[in-house]
């Protein structure tokens, strides 16, 4: 086969743009990146929208080309067109990575682009980054690093009852801070870890760490937790979460696993009889970012998962399309809730969303507009839970922070 790269990009500053100029201006914006995407487009190149402001794209790389060539010119023609009259264009970061660095296969490839991405955005310079071997290998020795000098944390950020406008529980989310005391982001250093086998490790630290806050919270308030596919290869994984809980004292009804769709793909046999194992513990469990991936409603209705999380991409739609995005997000709540599925909504920022998303009668509201993932310490002092773990200030506001 020809070879070919997976590139993926978004503009910088999307969001500021969108609030400036309003959703048909946002609007404009992604038609006439789209339509600059399209025009670019070679034969037997493909290109799809992967986020609200995130495209992805295969170009095919002709000989005589470097995969960062073909990427430039792209991301030229992207830059070229005006959307709206006297606005200039956003600056577009690019991340590329050749097909054979991912030994052929598309969805590593769209990783390691990702991971790719994320340096050309971290250089703020509008630029545009070729995958490396060496980028992985960086995160990989942050991670080495992180777990032999405790640099691993997690952050909770609050899950909001719709109706009673109470603290829910949390969701737990993992931090790595490399020696710089930057932060690096779990989309990046997680399919890292599960490349170098330390994820099972790392994720039973997680349910661990989680398990022993939470012990300390105020009664009925749960902490969810994110499990990787790769921790369902360990077939002990029902057992260490028994244990975990019952070493920390935590009762699994407030324990809550967070999984994607990609696992059910993977093997629904095994991966069911884990999952049933799970649920026999009496801990929760929910099914993340649903909408994005395969949402097979086979897989839904064969599981009886608890709880359905909608993915940040249809808030982030309501800003763009507003019309469809509620007709989707509708559907969505109807299917969860005749499947007895509490639905949460996450990704929320502005009041105008957390409105939209109660009255289309989300249960649950997750996002900066009820606050930002805090560490353990901060959220208690926030909280200020009595040492008894008394409740009565679960419905205290949370402080206005700025995205974290
Ligand atoms: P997720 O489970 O879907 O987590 C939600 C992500 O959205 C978090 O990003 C959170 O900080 C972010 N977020 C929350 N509110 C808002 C908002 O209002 N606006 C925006 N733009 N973002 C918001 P984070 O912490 O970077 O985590 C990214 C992903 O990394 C998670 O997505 C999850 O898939 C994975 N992850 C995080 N912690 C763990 C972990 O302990 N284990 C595993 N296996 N995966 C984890
Ligand atoms: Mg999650
Ligand atoms: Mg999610």
């Amino acid at each position: 086969a020809a070879e070919a790269a997976v590139v993926t990009f978004d503009a910088d500053r999307f969001k500021a743009l969108n609030e400036q100029n309003g959703r048909a201006g946002g609007d404009a914006l992604l038609r006439s990146v789209a339509a600059a995407l399209r025009a670019a487009l070679r034969p037997g190149d493909a290109s799809a929208r992967i986020g609200a402001d995130e495209f992805a794209a295969i170009l095919r790389l002709p000989a005589a080309e470097s995969p960062h060539a073909v990427a430039l010119r792209l991301q030229e023609r992207l830059h070229g067109p005006a959307w709206a009259p006297s606005t200039p264009m956003p600056t577009i970061s690019l991340g590329a990575c050749p097909l054979a660095l991912a030994d052929g296969d598309v969805e590593a490839a769209l990783a390691h682009a990702e991971v790719a991405l994320y340096e050309a955005k971290a250089a703020q310079d509008g630029g545009l980054r070729v995958f490396e071997p060496e980028m992985a290998a960086r995160v990989e020795r942050s991670i080495r690093d992180g777990m032999q000098n405790d640099r691993f944390f997690l952050v909770y950020q609050p899950l909001v009852d719709r109706r009673s406008s109470a603290t829910d529980g949390f969701e737990a989310l993992m931090r790595l801070t490399d020696g710089d005391g930057g932060q690096i982001s779990p989309a990046e250093f997680i399919p890292v870890a599960e490349e170098m086998g330390v994820i099972v490790e790392l994720g039973d630290w997680a349910i661990r760490t989680a398990a022993e806050a939470a012990v300390g919270w105020p009664d009925p308030l749960h902490v969810s937790v994110n499990l990787s596919v790769r921790q369902f290869d360990d077939e002990r994984l029902a057992e260490t979460v028994a244990a975990t809980l019952s070493d920390a004292g935590l009762p699994a009804e407030r324990f809550e696993l967070e999984v994607t769709e990609s696992l059910l793909i993977s093997n629904p046999d095994h991966v069911e009889r884990q999952l049933d194992a799970l649920k026999k513990l009496g801990v929760s469990i929910a099914m993340d970012d649903f909408g994005t991936g395969y949402s097979s409603l086979a897989y839904l209705w064969r599981f009886g998962f608890d709880r359905l999380k909608l993915d940040r991409s249809f808030v982030q739609a309501m800003s763009v399309d507003p019309h469809r995005a509620r007709d989707v997000i509708a559907a969505i709540v109807a299917l969860g809730h005749r499947l007895e599925m509490a639905v949460t909504a996450e990704g929320i920022e502005t009041e105008a969303e957390a409105e939209a998303l109660a009255e289309l009668g989300c249960d649950i509201l997750q996002g900066y507009r009820y606050g930002a993932p805090l560490s353990d310490r901060e959220l208690r002092e926030v909280m200020a839970w009595t040492e008894d773990g008394n409740a009565d200030r679960r419905e205290r506001p949370w402080p206005d922070r700025a995205a974290g």
